[in-house]
Parts: structure tokens; sequence; C-alpha cells
């Protein structure tokens, strides 16, 4: 998906300098992807990543019954992987390198921006009567980001029975159980389907950094999880213990710690302000990032690039 903002970066308050909490409970703040609205979850000024994750919409349950569905027209991204996963409907992706790849529950289409790609989002002629699902940004780290653009689908992905839950693993590793689908840095991206109402301990990787969010109720160690919350837990844990309804579903993100500082605007992740204002200024001369099928939409302009705003916060 994409954001139609032009600057992403705007959620919360910035922590301050030195905090640092064992469990950091946030807010989503809603935002809006063409018709539909989204509880935008990352990034948030406090906390801009987790591991390489820097966003997360999270999307519906919500009827497309009867109407177009999603509508989400050509754009471009650069210096992050997009990370399409639903938990129900379907959505169909076409991209500049000239895939096009239908995408249904359990399946992940993975896009590698690198230097640059641009895609369109919708659901496709006849489509399912509801749609929920999240949309997340991975960004890539140095030595990767300047790379080829490129895209895989995954129709099946590994599977873990553990305790009252089973974990489908569709980005990274958990517990020794890998995803297929290529990475740049070592992390996690899972999606725990609550089983049974006892109390799991999942074994985590102390050196990453972890979120995890709720699609339905669930709490969390001590914690209670709504739709709209995102659990944010610090580098050093080596388990987490998950209390759920029967068919609750909750996301698990995380990984090492960024060691490069991002910036983000509009659908970009770069470095520094001049990168944005060349890739923006690429994407509307239709250079660089390649051309759509036309019956993706009609593509999208990009927004004038506030430098200033952009160079005080590569400073700071
Ligand atoms: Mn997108």
């Amino acid at each position: 998906m994409s954001t139609v903002e032009a600057d992403v970066d705007v959620g919360g308050a910035p922590a301050a300098a030195g905090e640092r909490t064992e469990l950091e409970l946030t807010d989503a703040r809603m935002a809006r992807v063409g018709e539909f609205e989204v509880r935008r979850l990352l990034p948030l000024r406090r906390r801009r990543t987790v591991g390489p994750w820097c966003f997360v919409d999270h999307y519906g349950p919500r009827s497309v019954d009867g109407g177009p569905g999603m509508r989400v027209p050509p754009h471009p991204h650069m210096g992050l992987q997009t990370v399409t996963w639903l938990f129900e409907g379907d959505v169909l992706h076409r991209d500049s390198l000239g895939s096009e790849q239908m995408i249904k529950p359990g399946q992940l289409n993975l896009m590698t921006a690198g230097r640059g790609i641009a895609h369109s989002e919708q659901s496709p002629a006849k489509h399912g009567p509801r749609i929920h699902g999240v949309q997340l940004w991975v960004a890539m780290p140095d030595v990767a980001r300047d790379g080829h653009p490129a895209f895989e689908h995954h129709a099946a992905l590994p599977v873990d029975v553990a305790g009252a839950v089973r974990v489908c693993v569709f980005m990274g590793s958990l517990r020794g159980v890998a995803s297929p689908a290529t990475t740049f840095s070592r992390m996690v991206g899972a999606d725990i389907a609550v089983r049974s109402d006892a109390a799991t301990v999942l074994e985590m990787d102390p050196a990453f950094e972890h979120a995890v969010f709720a699609a339905g109720r669930a709490q969390v160690e001590d914690v209670v999880l709504e739709p709209g919350h995102l659990l944010r837990l610090a580098t050093g844990r080596e388990a987490l213990t998950v209390v759920a309804e029967p068919g609750a579903r909750l996301i698990l993100l995380g990984g090492v710690p960024l060691a490069e500082p991002v910036l983000m605007w509009w659908n970009f992740v770069a470095r520094t302000p001049e990168e944005i204002a060349s890739a923006t200024s690429d994407w509307n001369q239709r250079e660089r990032f390649g051309e759509v099928d036309a019956s993706g939409g009609a593509r999208m302009a990009a927004p004038d690039v506030d430098l200033a705003r952009l160079r005080l916060r590569a400073g700071g």
C-alpha cells in the first residue's frame, strides 16, 4: 500500500533523551489511504522503527461488498521492502517490473524497492465481501538499498505450533522456523493465531527489539491489546507470554535495531533530504521508477518536498 500523506513521520511525541522502557504501549493515529481509513501504528516520533520495521498500517475488517474495494494507484518506493499480509480478502498487485500477482490470506507479497520501483494495489474485479490486513515496510540497510528492485510471492509459508498458538513466519525467523522471503538484516515478522485460551510462552531473540499488535483483543505479558494499540518491547527479552480467546490474531515484528538512521518522506526511505528530493523529481519526470500497467489507475503525483523540515529531522 501507500501513504498519501507527504510527511508520514509525524505521529506522537518524541521520546526524551536516553529514555528507555521495557514495555511501551502506544495508540495508532488514523490515516487515510484512498477511501480506506487505516490505523497507523508506525512510524511514531517516539519510536520511528522497531528493528528494521519502519511503517505499519492495520486496516479493517471492513466490507467491500458491492463496491470497488481497495484502489491504490501507481506510486513509487525506494530504500524499503513492502510486506503485504492479509487476514481476509484479496488484493491484486501490479508493478513496474511487469509483475501481476493476486494475494490471499496466508500468502506473502514482498516487493524489494532498492533504488526504485512503482506499484499499484487494487481489489480484483470479483473480490470477497470483506478485507482485513496489514501493510508493512522494512527499511533496507546501506549495503542493499541501492540494489535492483525485485518482487516475490510466497504462496505457502512455514507454520509452527507452540502451545495454544499457531505461528506463521512470513519474514525472517522465529524459534528456528525461517521464512523463505528475501531479507537484508536479522528480523522476524510472524502471524500468531490463537487456538485456545491457555497462556503460551514464545522464546524470543534477545538481540531483537519487538512490537506486537492484535487484530482482535489479546493479552501480551500483562498488557491488554485492542486494535489500534502497539506494544513495543525492548531488546534483552527472551520470552513473550500471549493469552487470548480462540480465533484471536496477533502480528509480531522485530529485529536487530537499525544501525543507520532513516529519513522517511511520502513513500520513500532514505538517509538525506537530497535523496528524497531527487527521488521526488525522478518520479514526477517519469524517470527511474518505471511504469505500471494503466489498469492500475492514474499515477499518484509526489507532494512537494519540505527540505527545511527534512534537514531539521536529519540533523536531529
Ligand atoms: Mn506501496
